[in-house]
């Protein structure tokens, strides 16, 4: 069945399904930044991502506000790489567009989505073809807009997505990084997909798999 909102417990199943992906390509996202980084995305990841759903199954929230807020916190808190700032500011600037609300429709969740990238960018300050997460949620969320603008509920903005999200990481490869730990390398980084660009790809899959199944 799909879905054309989407419900506070769907959100937090989001975060649990979230979890569960980076946990299973932990040993993928760790080897794609041990040839550009320092190895320590897949553990960054897991380790926060087990921090926000032992968090949000202590603490239930009631609104999204406070639900994304509580994540991004935690992010924050519990990651040491530039991963744990920069998905915790993603969910925190989320949590505050979306506002006290227990539903979101596609365009409030993309709106949100959006204010996030907004939070990612203005502590990170990555541009496009930078070599980052960037790379793989703007196109994901201009998809997004183009789909809702043609009507699309949360479900079918979610697939549409997914897909520029993999189509953008997948495009990081040739690029050379500049921004963060990969940009050390200069030259040398190209040649590789960007692991956090592959992370918040999974963002996307765990969002379609929560609403389309
Ligand atoms: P660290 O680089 O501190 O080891 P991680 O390995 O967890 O942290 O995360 C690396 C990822 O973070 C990169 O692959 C990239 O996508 C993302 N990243 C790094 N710096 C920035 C930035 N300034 N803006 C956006 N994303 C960034
Ligand atoms: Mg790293």
């Amino acid at each position: 069945m799909s879905t054309s909102t989407i419900s506070l417990d769907q959100l937090i199943a989001w975060l649990s399904r979230f979890r569960d992906l980076v946990t299973e390509k932990q040993s993928y996202l760790t080897e794609l930044d041990s040839a550009i980084g320092d190895a320590d995305h897949g553990a960054n990841m897991v380790r926060g991502m087990n921090a926000v759903v032992e968090k949000i199954g202590a603490e239930p929230a009631t609104a999204a506000d406070a639900l994304l807020k509580s994540v991004g916190m935690t992010l924050v808190t519990s990651v040491g790489g530039a991963s744990g700032p920069l998905y915790g500011t993603l969910f925190l600037r989320m949590g505050v567009n979306a506002g006290p609300v227990t539903e979101l429709d596609a365009a409030a969740l993309g709106a949100a989505l959006r204010a996030g990238l907004e939070g990612v960018v203005a502590r990170g300050k990555a541009e496009a073809g930078d070599k980052t997460m960037f790379d793989a949620i703007a196109p994901a969320l201009d998809a997004w807009d183009v789909a809702v603008a043609d009507g699309a509920d949360v479900a079918a903005a979610a697939s549409v997505a997914l897909t520029a999200a993999d189509k953008g990481r997948l495009a990081t490869e040739p690029l050379v990084a500049r921004k963060g730990r990969a940009s050390y390398l200069g030259e040398r980084s190209a040649g590789h997909i960007d692991p956090g660009a592959t992370s918040s790809t999974l963002l996307f899959q765990a969002l379609v798999d929560t609403v389309s199944s």
